[in-house]
Parts: structure tokens; C-alpha cells; sequence
């Protein structure tokens, strides 16, 4: 071995150096493997986040929006909004206009209960990845590149879990493949709360 490796060391140095970039690509797909995308990526190639905040809520009175899903939208609200200095998801009002409610509002997060209706035009980032979602949240980006909208479909209206889940795609969180975390995409393996990172990037987007 020792007098094969001394008569053809050029060969042999090759191989080690092959041999450690395979070990390092390897250990680099490991560690990035899974974890955290954070925000998701708008058509600027920034983070998708709300300009101002609070997000302001608005839900159509005449649907058939109930007053325990407006309870867990409040707790699971005020849940995310204590990991601020501010309040970054603001409480939900019923349209006091007398024309019909729009099923988009500029600089709103529209709250609808029950499967979602398709896209409607202009969404560019939805949240396409669950089969059966207990809810869905389509965001809508402005010309700025910032959520001009967005509009809530919430199907299990009893589940922490979903709402904390859904908040998290209004505010412009992107899925977690860590299982862990609440922005996992199954509802059965799904962490219960944000992940570290996520709150720190929620902060440094809102704060
Ligand atoms: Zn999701």
C-alpha cells in the first residue's frame, strides 16, 4: 500500500482531494437539508412581508363567520404578537361598509371560514404545498413588492395548530420542513409553536 501510494502520489493526492469534496458536499446537503426557509420570496427577490403594521383583519358579517373562530383568531393572534415589542396581527372587525364585502381588500387580511375559493386574480404567492389543509392563505403582492393583501380560508377553525400555522403565512412565513415547527406543512407532525428563527426574522421584518 505505502509503496503504491509513494509511486503514484499525484494519483492518490487526487483521490484525497476528490474523497474531502464529497465529505464536505455531503455534510453541507445535511445541514441544509432541512430547517427553516424563513419568508417567502417575492417576484423582487425579497422577503414578502406587510409594509405597516398591525395587519388589520376585516371579516363579512353576513357569512357565516363564528364567534369561536374569532376568539381563536384573537388567542392565536395575541400568542404571536407577544413575541414583539408591538402588536404585529391586529384584531379582526366586521365590514361596516354597506356595499358587498370584497372578497380582496387592499391592506387587509380578508377572514373567511371554510375551504378556500380559487386564487383570485393578482395572487402571486399562496400557499399551494397542503393536500388537505385545514386552512388556506392566499398573499397577495403589491407593486412594491410588499403583501398588499391577503385573504384567510379557515376550514379547522377549532385548531390552535392551524391558526397559528395560517398567521404565520399572513405575516409571509414559508413552510418548515423541520417538524417541529408550526410552519411544518402536515397538520399531524407540526410543531406547536414558531421556530426561533422564524420569530427572529418576523422581528427583523417588523420590528
Ligand atoms: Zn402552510
Amino acid at each position: 500500500m505505502w509503496k503504491f501510494l509513494k509511486s503514484h502520489w499525484i494519483m492518490s493526492l487526487i483521490g484525497l482531494v476528490i474523497l474531502l469534496m464529497v465529505v464536505t458536499t455531503l455534510i453541507y446537503a445535511i445541514a441544509t437539508r432541512e430547517g427553516d426557509i424563513g419568508l417567502l420570496e417575492g417576484t423582487t427577490g425579497k422577503g414578502l412581508r406587510w409594509k405597516t403594521t398591525p395587519i388589520t383583519c376585516v371579516y363579512d358579517l353576513g357569512s357565516s363567520m363564528t364567534a369561536q373562530a374569532l376568539e381563536m383568531y384573537d388567542s392565536a393572534r395575541k400568542e404571536i404578537n407577544s413575541q414583539f415589542s408591538k402588536d404585529v396581527i391586529g384584531a379582526c372587525v366586521p365590514w361596516a361598509l354597506k356595499r358587498k364585502m370584497p372578497e380582496v381588500i387592499k391592506g387587509e387580511l380578508v377572514l373567511n371560514l371554510g375551504p378556500p375559493s380559487p386564487p383570485a386574480e393578482g395572487v402571486t404567492v399562496y400557499d399551494p404545498f397542503e393536500s388537505k389543509a385545514g386552512g388556506t392563505t392566499y398573499l397577495h403582492e403589491d407593486d412594491q413588492g410588499f403583501i398588499g393583501a391577503a385573504q384567510l380560508y379557515m376550514v379547522e377553525v377549532s385548531n390552535r395548530k392551524v391558526w397559528l400555522h395560517e398567521l404565520g403565512h399572513v405575516m409571509g412565513l414559508a413552510h418548515d420542513r423541520r417538524m417541529d415547527s408550526i410552519m411544518y406543512p402536515s397538520l399531524n407532525d407540526r410543531g406547536i409553536e414558531l421556530s426561533s428563527k422564524d420569530i427572529k426574522l418576523l422581528r427583523e421584518a417588523y420590528e
